[in-house]
Formats: structure tokens, sequence, C-alpha cells
């Protein structure tokens, strides 16, 4: 079979949602962007008598999700020519559209109860032959695509962008035993040819290649500061901008991802993992209390740093 992507779905328009549907858009391709719908209103919707109904309301992620892409400056890649080629609805109102598409990207989050569920869901609407690809950290693509149809096994994979999509070059392409060769070379090439990124092949083990390496890494940085009595600005200096690493010291990074984030991912290897190596998996308490306070990185504004 050949396969031709024409026009793609990004399912969840959060911090890497929206960041791969903008790349997507900025390579021309058209892109339909959902999420689900707010289940509460705010106060001020409240005073103007609206409801949950209002299709207004029932929009407002997808809304939100384009104001942040207008704001995603400087950007070598999104312009207002590009935005024109995302169009955004919701999951209750507009999962049939995916019947249109060639290639459904499901970049929700990390847990696999509701990453299946939304899959029974696409497998109910798209048509045959469709690749449905997961931006999962490290959760097994073999289980995610456990009890789903033969047609939406072979052409199930994993895609995982890194963070900021548009800026960092490297895509994880996992493919499960059940996925079908010629679907792995096609994406291959198109991630080489079209989104312009290097494609490492990982195998479908716990967090893949890079987050496990990663986290490891990572967690064991946060150990090392504890027992030393490092500072988050002496880490972020050895780790960032003054050896040449503007964007990826390692305090700033957790808060780009999100530190939310981050725990599950965390939580994926602890899971896998036993005896010593799966101690270091383990989130240090200051970074519960942190997530517990809701201090979870940009998106919330707080996280170790504060964002204005
Ligand atoms: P996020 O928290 O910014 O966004 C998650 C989106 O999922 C939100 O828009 C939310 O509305 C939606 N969502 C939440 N609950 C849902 C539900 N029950 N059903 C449907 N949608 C729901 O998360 P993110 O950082 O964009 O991560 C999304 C995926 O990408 C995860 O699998 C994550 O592991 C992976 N990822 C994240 C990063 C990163 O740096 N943050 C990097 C690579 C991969």
């Amino acid at each position: 079979m050949t396969y031709q992507i024409k026009k793609a779905a990004v399912l969840g328009s959060g911090v890497m949602g929206s960041g791969i549907a903008a790349h997507l858009a900025n390579i021309g391709i058209p892109v339909l962007l959902l999420d689900i719908v707010p289940n509460k209103l705010t106060t001020d919707e409240e005073a103007k008598g609206l409801t949950l109904e209002d299709s207004q309301v029932r929009n407002k992620i997808a809304a939100g999700a384009k104001q942040k892409l207008l704001k995603q400056k400087p950007s070598p890649l999104t312009t207002k020519s590009s935005l024109s080629l995302i169009e955004t609805g919701n999951f209750e109102d507009d999962l049939a559209m995916l019947k249109d598409v060639d290639w459904i990207i499901e970049v929700i989050v990390e847990n696999l109860d509701v990453k299946k569920g939304l899959y029974e869901k696409i497998d109910a609407v798209r048509k045959p032959g469709t690749i449905i690809s997961s931006n999962t950290s490290g959760i097994s693509i073999e289980a995610m695509a456990e009890g789903r149809t033969e047609d939406f096994q072979k052409h199930f994979l994993g895609t995982h962008f890194f963070n900021p999509p548009r800026y960092l070059k490297l895509l994880e392409i996992i493919p499960a035993s059940t996925t079908d060769a010629g679907v792995v070379d096609f994406m291959t090439a198109f991630g080489e040819d079209r989104l312009g990124k290097g494609v490492v092949i990982a195998k479908d083990t716990p967090n893949f290649i890079a987050n496990r390496i990663g986290t490891y890494g990572l967690l064991v940085t946060l150990r090392e500061m504890e027992k030393r009595g490092y500072s988050i600005g002496e880490v972020d200096s050895v780790t960032g901008t003054l050896i040449g690493r503007p964007k990826s010291a390692t305090f700033r990074t957790l808060d780009v991802v999100g530190l939310d984030t981050f725990m599950h991912v965390a939580k994926n290897a602890y899971d896998k993992t036993e005896g010593e190596e799966q101690k270091v998996f383990e989130l240090p308490a200051f970074m519960k209390t942190m997530i517990d306070n809701g201090w979870i990185g940009a998106k919330a504004k707080q996280g170790f740093f504060l964002k204005k």
C-alpha cells in the first residue's frame, strides 16, 4: 500500500499538541486540532448566562490553542498564513471529521487508560488505512493498541516529538510488533523529508531511548543536588547557558516539559523496573510537593521559575 499525508489531525492542544499542529501547518499540511470540552464555566461565562452547551464555550480550548500558536514567537515557523491551515474543534462534536484525515496524532495526557479510551472512539470513525500515532513519552505502543481492530494495529506506531517541536530535530519512531513495516518506512521517510527531523527508530521498551536515558540522568542530577546542597541556579548554569545550551538547562527544561508530565514519564519507568534501578525513577519529595501545589511549570506560570 502507498501512503500519502494530505491532511492530519492532532488530538490534544496542550504544550506538545499545539506545537506539533503549528509545525505541520508550517510545512503546508492542513491540520484538524481537537481537545476536550471544558467541563466548567468561568465566572465571566456564568455572569453572561452562558451554559456549557453554548458553542462559544465548547470551542474555548481550541480557540485558546490558536491564540497560543499566535503567541509562539519568536518562531521561524509560525506565521499568520500557516495558522489558517489549522481548524479547531472538540472531541465530543467533531470526532467524525477524523474520517477525512490521513494521519491522526494523539497528544493527550500521558495515561494508558485515557489514551486507550480515545483510541476506541477513533477506531469507530477513522477510514481504513489511516495512520495513527502516539506522541507518548514512554508508554508501551503494543499495550496502547491492544484490543483495537487489525487495521488500527497495522497502522499504529509511536511518533515521539521533542519539546519544542518546531526547534528540536529528534523524532523517535517506535513500531509495535503489529505495526506494518510499510508504515514504519513511510513515516521514517516522511519524518526526515517533510518534517525535517532526524529519525531514530526505537524499540518499544519503557520510555524508549531518549526518556529512558534523559529521565534517569535528570533524576540522578536532582538527587546529587539535594545530597550536596547545590542550588537550582548552579545546576542550571552548569547544564545550560554557561556551557552553550541556552534552552536545555535542567530546571528550565522541567518547567517547559511540565512537572506533571515528567511525573508520568518517570512513573512509566518506575513501574517497569525493580531494585536499585527502580529507586532512581522515584520523584524527589520536593517535586511531589510542587505538583500537589499546582506549580507544574510554564503552563501554570509557576514552576522552578515564575513565568510572567
Ligand atoms: P499537556 O498537559 O500540555 O496537554 C495535554 C492535553 O490533553 C490537554 O490539552 C488536555 O485538555 C488533554 N486531555 C487531558 N485529559 C484528557 C482526557 N481525559 N481525554 C482527552 N484529552 C485529555 O501535555 P503535553 O505536555 O502536551 O503532553 C501530551 C503528550 O505528549 C503526553 O503523552 C506526553 O508524555 C507527551 N510529550 C510531552 C512532552 C513535553 O515536553 N511536555 C514532550 C514529548 C512528549
